[in-house]
């Protein structure tokens, strides 16, 4: 049962896959109890009819939600592949132990349900339904071993996007600070057999992992750290260092999306509950980034796929020209101080790298890199928005519009809070807009403006193209200051 793979993939959860089986079978017996008056125990009288009941049983329990599409697929494939290899074995021959078990009694392969595929298309979720889920969470705790650990690992998953697995087998010394003081996730993806990746992660994903760490260390303080993990398995783990299975996630998972209240999508009606797999969360962290137009070898290298093409096929890429028009913006952003941040992006490490281009978002004047503001929309930033006095801010030739009727917005207001005898001198000097932010505006609009001048005239066409063409499907963060919609500009041509 390709015990010569597992301990090179699994390490130590080589059992993983062997009690993985075990429970797959377990639906085999179910159904065998349901069906038949001796419960399955006369061998000699098993055959095709029970092989029939069995596969709808389990695909009556994909329907009604009790398990997810893949896992009924897990199971048909697990449970085809035991009964060949008992055979396989000789376990059948006369004289052997399951010698009267009839031929027919196997899977045959248009018995399997059709194969799903965990990081196929469009199983991202909508963005509405992904906040409900997580304002829901505290429910978790609820249902059946809906623990704080779960709550943690699901958590975990929705910011992070990695798979199940790569989760519930994380070590508890999981995280660690890079050079500039963030905190990034080193995992292992099993699937591709890659040890120490590492993730740029939000400061409020690196909260719940110290959270999950204190506790599970008051939990275990006798286990060596190096030996203990970040999700203990429940149950027969004295020690805490057996991981969460998989399965566990899914089965806890499954019951609290059963018990909540139906999920809405933005025009009232109901989003199908089993649509909800915890393989959501990566492909709604993939959509996510691929949306922000994340550029396509960073995805790849995010999702953790061996080839390209399979990165761009699985997800929606907003159009090429979306696509094209980020690619060529990409290199003309700057930073708050009018710093070119292409120039220091190719001097970056792989995993600062990730960290400048996996996500950004819209914000009135420029870009916002902020991990949690990202996460949120646009709608959570932790500095109340003083943009271009935030690392986190870059700009490109796109928002020169929105710089200048900015700057405009500052000096009209200077002028006006300057004349106002009805405000207390305190409020005056709060509302009054500072001399360096305006200074900053100042010098990112003639940073941006230099670097256009300096274009050839064909270079300056194909960025007023790809400017068009973001600025079509540019949405702004709603939680930010206003500012007037933009003054017609001479540079830059727009349609917005
Ligand atoms: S200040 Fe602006 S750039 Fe910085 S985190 Fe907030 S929204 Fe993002």
């Amino acid at each position: 049962m390709g015990a010569g793979r597992d301990p090179r993939r699994y390490g130590k959860n080589i059992p993983n896959g062997l009690s993985d089986m075990i429970l797959c079978l377990r639906y085999l017996s179910q159904s065998l109890v349901r069906s038949r008056q001796d419960d399955g125990a006369d061998m000699a009288a098993l055959g095709r009819s029970d092989i029939e009941t069995f596969t709808q049983y389990v695909a009556h329990l994909a329907h009604t939600g009790e398990i997810s599409a893949f896992r009924r697929t897990t199971v048909c494939r697990f449970t085809s592949r035991f009964l060949r290899e008992i055979r396989d074995l000789g376990l059948t021959r006369p004289g052997e132990i399951l010698a009267d078990l009839p031929g027919d009694f196997a899977l045959r392969r248009h018995d399997m349900p059709p194969v799903v595929i965990e990081e196929g298309p469009g199983r991202a979720l909508p963005k509405e339904i992904l906040s409900q889920l997580c304002e829901r969470l505290p429910t978790l705790d609820q249902i059946r071993d809906g623990s704080d650990d779960a709550r943690a690992a699901i958590e975990i998953l929705v910011d992070t996007g990695r798979r199940p697995d790569e989760i519930g087998c994380l070590p508890w010394d999981c995280m660690e600070t890079d050079e500039h003081g963030k905190s990034v996730l080193v995992y292992t993806d099993f699937k591709n057999n890659r040890i120490g990746l590492r993730l740029p992660i939000p400061d409020s994903t690196a909260e719940i992992i110290v959270r999950q760490k204190k506790a599970i260390r008051a939990r275990f303080p006798d286990t060596k750290l190096s030996e203990l993990v970040l999700f203990p398995q429940p149950r027969q783990n004295s020690e805490g260092t057996k991981p969460f299975r998989m399965q566990h996630i899914g089965n806890v998972h499954r019951r609290w999306i059963n018990a909540i209240p139906p999920l809405l999508l933005a025009d009232g009606t109901e989003f199908p509950k089993l649509e909800v797999v915890p393989y959501s969360y990566r492909h709604s962290y993939a959509q996510r980034h691929a949306d922000a137009g994340t550029l396509p070898d960073v995805l790849r290298e995010l999702m953790g796929h061996r080839s390209l093409q399979t990165t761009q096929g699985s997800y929606r890429v907003t159009e090429k020209r979306t696509r094209a028009a980020v690619d060529k913006l990409v290199s003309h952003q700057f930073d708050r101080h009018g710093n070119k941040i292409w120039t220091q992006a190719r001097q970056l490490l792989e995993h600062e790298h990730a960290r400048l281009r996996i996500g950004q978002v819209s914000v009135p004047y420029g870009i916002c890199v902020e991990p949690s503001n990202v996460k949120a929309g646009g709608h959570g930033c932790p500095f109340r928005f003083r943009c271009v006095g935030c690392d986190h801010f870059r700009t490109d030739p796109s928002y020169l519009p929105e710089l200048r009727t900015y700057l405009d917005t500052l000096l009209r207001d200077r002028e006006r809070l300057a004349a106002a005898s009805d405000l207390d001198a305190w409020a005056r000097t709060e509302a009054t807009p500072s001399d360096e932010e305006i200074k900053r505006i100042r010098t990112l609009i003639r940073r941006v403006e230099t670097d256009l001048d300096g274009l050839t005239e064909d270079e300056r066409e194909q960025i007023k193209d790809a400017t068009r063409t973001l600025r079509k499907s540019r949405t702004v963060s709603l939680g930010m200051p206003g500012i007037r919609p933009p003054e017609p500009d001479l540079r830059l041509e727009r349609d917005a």
